[in-house]
């Protein structure tokens, strides 16, 4: 069961409590650079990305929101480090949420001045703890990188916008290392019910990256931890925005598009069912309807192997079968498949 979270707002996507779990990403254009960074946001947009986070490095950069904001359809975060002079510059041009940690913003009046104006204009703070962002002393203090390490570090800046009666606060505590960054993530979230964005950072290129985040990501949400995801991939960012879809269309959590099931072949198998699978995958990608179908390489074992697939394919030789929840409904030259099985999804 999902854990019980307070709920936010950033613009009208909720985070926490009863919304669902969101999928967000972080540009990797220059913010200064508006058409690059809307051209951007648009192609994350398109794939599903529900929030979009993007890197404030200087006065420009947080003035460019304003007119970002004109181009997109989501929600946007500025990402801030230290400086809290560029976090009132990005309230100002209508940031929807800040990550930013209070600890390092320096004396407490700066602080203040950033609770006030995100008071002001209900704009959420992140609270993001990275494995290694730790300082030196929480580190000699718990000796090392380790949970306690983490959930420490995130409480100590939790606990200064909690002291400016300030609870908009969404958190986030990752590392590198899978187990560790589960580890954290349960013990904070016995301690607070803030909602928790979750993911595992610098998780290293598509192919690595993705295996590692969906194995962390997919291990918290089992456990009903993470409100809101975000895939960290040293690439495409509009890649880390379709492996996160993935992942909640894995769990069922999400079920917007057609999941395809497959077999992975074998001696049985006298049809070209590979590429049958993969020309079935890229047809249907973009069909959003909550069904199941199975590709599978023989009449033997298929229909009834994927009994639960609302529809299929079972290969034969030079031919296949379709089938409807396990039921044969129609014989079809194996040239012909792919069409025959987009006809009969079309009337589902
Ligand atoms: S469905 Fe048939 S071809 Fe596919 S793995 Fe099972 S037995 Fe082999």
């Amino acid at each position: 069961m999902r854990r019980e979270t307070k709920k936010l707002f950033y613009g009208k996507v909720g985070i926490g409590g009863d919304s669902p779990i969101s999928v967000q990403s972080m540009t990797n254009t220059d913010t200064r650079d508006i058409k690059s960074t809307i051209n951007q946001i648009k192609r994350l947009e398109k794939e599903g990305c529900d929030l979009i986070r993007v890197a404030v490095l200087d006065n420009d950069a947080a003035i460019a929101i304003k007119d970002i904001k004109k181009g997109i359809n989501i929600p946007i975060i500025s990402d801030i480090h230290f400086d809290y002079r560029l976090a009132l510059e990005a309230i100002k041009s209508g940031v929807d949420g800040l990550r930013i940690n209070p600890g390092n913003i320096g004396d407490k009046k700066k602080v203040e001045e950033v609770v006030k104006a995100c008071k002001e204009r209900q704009v959420p703070i992140r609270i993001g703890v990275n494995s290694g962002s730790i300082s030196k002393e929480v580190l000699e203090k718990f000796g090392g990188v380790n949970e306690d390490s983490m959930v420490y570090s995130a409480m100590e800046h939790v606990r200064i916008l909690e002291e400016l009666d300030y609870t908009n606060i969404k958190i986030s505590l990752k590392a590198t290392d899978v187990r560790l960054t589960v580890k954290a993530y349960e013990k904070i979230s016995n301690m607070v019910n803030y909602p928790l964005h979750v993911g595992i950072t610098e998780a290293g290129t598509p192919w690595s990256g993705t295996i590692k985040s969906s194995i962390g990501i997919g291990s918290l949400l089992l456990r009903g931890i993470g409100d809101t995801i975000r895939v960290s991939l040293t690439g495409d960012p509009v890649e880390e925005v379709k492996v996160g879809k993935q992942i909640l269309r894995t769990l069922g959590i999400l079920k917007d598009k057609i999941e395809i099931i497959s077999c992975p072949t074998c001696g049985r198998t006298q049809i070209d069912l590979i590429n049958l699978a993969n020309r079935v995958e890229e047809r249907l990608k973009d069909i959003y309807k909550p069904i199941k179908v199975a590709i599978m390489g023989c009449a033997v074992n298929g229909p009834g192997e994927a009994r639960e697939a609302d529809i299929g394919i079972a290969g034969g030789k030079g031919c296949g079968l379709i089938f409807k929840k396990g039921k044969i409904i129609k014989k079809v030259k194996e040239e012909d498949l792919l069409d025959e099985l987009v006809r009969e999804i079309d009337k589902l």
